[in-house]
């Protein structure tokens, strides 16, 4: 058994068989062969190896006559390690007295030359621990012929192990097949860990370099909690899982309890939260969670799931579908935020950036390709005639790009006006708060704008200098930084100031040991990632206005991320735990605070 650690990016517990993606593409099914089969085995073993081997003597003859025989020499050395006595001992003994399945002894034995390679850290050793793989790549897709299994035609559950998934890679799991994931990259404001929340799996990432310790197969527990993956966990340890997961199935039942129950705190003051979805699909489980609207739809993820750029039709059936099923209640669309980690394959989004963040992203995107703007500002305004709709736009720095946004759109409107098409003129127009600029000249943007959103993810990385996707940086990309707090209180008070509805949309507000501090700042209008809807409303449900007004006073005393977070997690356990004893109603409403 062995613990590893990373970034906890979506709750609960997966316990299930190892898939590794990246370097097998497909699982090995079987760990261990019955005693009786060891024979057969090694035949399939030995015919693999002259398989494989035949195939790259193939390559050597070719290459070295097509090119000359030094490029052939590539290959000789590849057959010269498929034939090395002691390679080919280990992985019979593997058999013969571990009696492990001879694609599990390939794929064992094979990483761990690879990971001795590796280890001496040397330029071009490391490329020949890549032909180490390589090998183990053929003689797996050797040995399990037509047993192979692609990613995308998943038979059975399996937990994806991968060096990096992308955010769209992420969106094309299948929830039915895929238990978990965990990654060797990637921070806890990536748009993978979003999307993982979204789509309700749980995902560890940034646990550095793991996958040379797993073997397609192997038994595993991710943590999405905890941010811990166990690898071929003892009984003991599985059956404390056993008994997390199934602690966490009754959680929701109990939950789901407060589907209908007002969102309000106990002196009665009103809150409304919203649903954040990537997916038109999300708009089911918004619904079965009681959202009172969707507070922030990606639409980027309609170029990142597709090959082609989505026409007008494409986006405006999507967008229709989920202004028709929240039937009457807010959807806000936030306009294309392509670019940095969400690049997809539009032509236009920038592909080489040294520094994707701070590059052509988002509004700056959409403002540089207007046409493509407009053809997603059109089907809002179309789906806007067929329900309560808003539009928002992502990541806006200056005065500048908010008056030109606001143009593309009017312009967008005389078109539809022309063409005798139905939209709402008075379509409420927002701008996303995630760039420390705007909050500091939040008095001038205001008065361009009906409402606003803050987008803590970005808001994160950009006030403390830190990329959201780096796991070598995650402990500095803390929300409740000091700095952090401080930038939410100012845009809180502003948007008061001006009359104008603020919410908050970044990651921060579905976490619930942070509701209360928020409450106290004043936010009355939450957007969450669905799974987070029930939670947010029990703490809400548990607090008085009064204790969330102390909590934001203490809180703004404190001096360090750390010292904050600890301090709201235990104040709404405790405040979640004092109401319990005092409510009748929810009293069976317990959890984990
Ligand atoms: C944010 O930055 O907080 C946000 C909601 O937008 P995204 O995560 O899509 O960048
Ligand atoms: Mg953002």
């Amino acid at each position: 058994m062995k613990t590893l650690y990373g970034i906890p990016v979506s709750p609960n517990v997966a316990i299930g068989e190892a898939l590794i993606i990246d370097n097998e593409r497909f699982r090995i099914p079987q760990r261990f062969v019955v005693h009786d089969a060891v024979e057969d085995e090694l035949d399939r073993l030995n015919a693999a190896l002259a398989a494989v081997s035949s195939e790259i003597a193939g390559n050597r003859d070719l290459i070295s006559d097509r090119i000359g025989p030094q490029y052939g020499a590539i290959f000789a050395a590849h057959l010269q390690m498929l034939s090395d006595p002691q390679l080919l001992d280990e992985l019979r003994g593997h058999i013969i007295n571990q009696q492990y399945s001879p694609e599990y002894a390939v794929s064992l034995t094979l990483r761990r030359y690879a990971k001795v390679i590796q280890d001496l850290g040397d330029g071009y050793l490391a490329e020949r621990a890549d032909d180490l793989f390589d090998l183990e790549r053929s003689l797996l897709a050797n040995l399990l012929g037509r047993r192979r299994e692609e990613l995308s035609h998943l038979a059975a559950p399996v937990i994806v192990l991968a060096h990096d998934l992308t955010p769209s890679e992420t969106a094309s799991l299948s929830k039915r097949f895929v238990l978990g994931f965990a990654t060797e990259v990637g921070g806890a404001g990536g748009h993978t860990a979003i999307v993982a929340k979204g789509l309700e799996i749980p995902a560890v990432v940034g646990l550095g370099r793991f996958l040379l310790e797993v073997s397609g197969g192997d038994m595993l527990i991710v943590d999405g909690e905890q941010g811990v993956v166990i690898v071929r966990p003892d009984e003991e340890t599985l059956v404390r899982y056993r008994e997390v997961v199934a602690r966490r199935k009754d959680d929701v039942r109990i939950l789901s309890t407060l589907r209908d129950l007002p969102a309000e705190t106990l002196d009665k003051q009103t809150v409304r939260i919203y649903a954040n979805i990537e997916f038109p699909s999300e708009v089911t489980v918004c619904r079965e969670r009681g959202a009172d609207g969707v507070g922030l739809y990606r639409t980027e993820f309609l170029y990142l799931s597709s090959d082609d750029e989505p026409s007008e039709e494409t986006h405006y059936s999507a967008y229709n579908d989920v202004v028709t099923a929240m039937d009457g209640k807010p959807v806000v669309f936030r306009t294309l935020d392509l670019g940095a980690d969400k690049l997809g394959r539009v032509p236009a989004a920038a592909q080489e950036e040294k520094n994707p963040f701070l590059g052509l992203r988002s509004i700056r995107l959409s403002l540089r390709h207007v046409t493509l703007f407009r053809v997603q500002l059109s089907a809002i305004l179309r789906a806007s005639s067929g329900g309560n709709v808003k539009v928002m736009f992502p990541m806006v720095t200056t005065l500048d790009e908010i008056r030109r946004a606001k143009m593309v759109l009017s312009d967008a409107m005389e078109d539809l006006e022309e063409k005798g098409i139905d939209f709402d003129r008075n379509i409420e127009v927002g701008m996303m708060v995630e760039v420390p600029a705007a909050v500091m000249m939040l008095d001038r943007f205001l008065p361009e704008v009906d409402f606003v959103s803050i987008g803590t993810n970005d808001l994160v990385q950009y006030a403390l200098a830190v990329d959201r996707t780096n796991q070598e940086v995650s402990d500095l990309y803390q929300e409740t930084d000091p700095a952090v707090l401080r930038l939410l209180k100012m845009t809180i008070d502003a948007a008061h100031e001006h009359g104008k509805m603020v919410s908050l949309c970044g990651q921060m507000s579905g976490n619930a040991h942070h509701t209360a501090l928020l409450l106290g700042m004043g936010l009355r209008d939450f957007s969450v990632p669905p799974a987070s809807i029930l939670e947010v409303k029990r703490v809400l449900r548990s607090v008085n206005l009064s204790d969330c007004e102390s909590i934001v006073a203490r809180a703004f005393e404190m001096e360090s991320a750390r010292e904050v977070d600890q301090f709201l997690r235990s104040e709404t356990k405790r405040l979640i735990r004092d109401h319990r004893k005092s409510s009748p109603i929810e009293k069976t409403v317990g959890g984990r605070g």
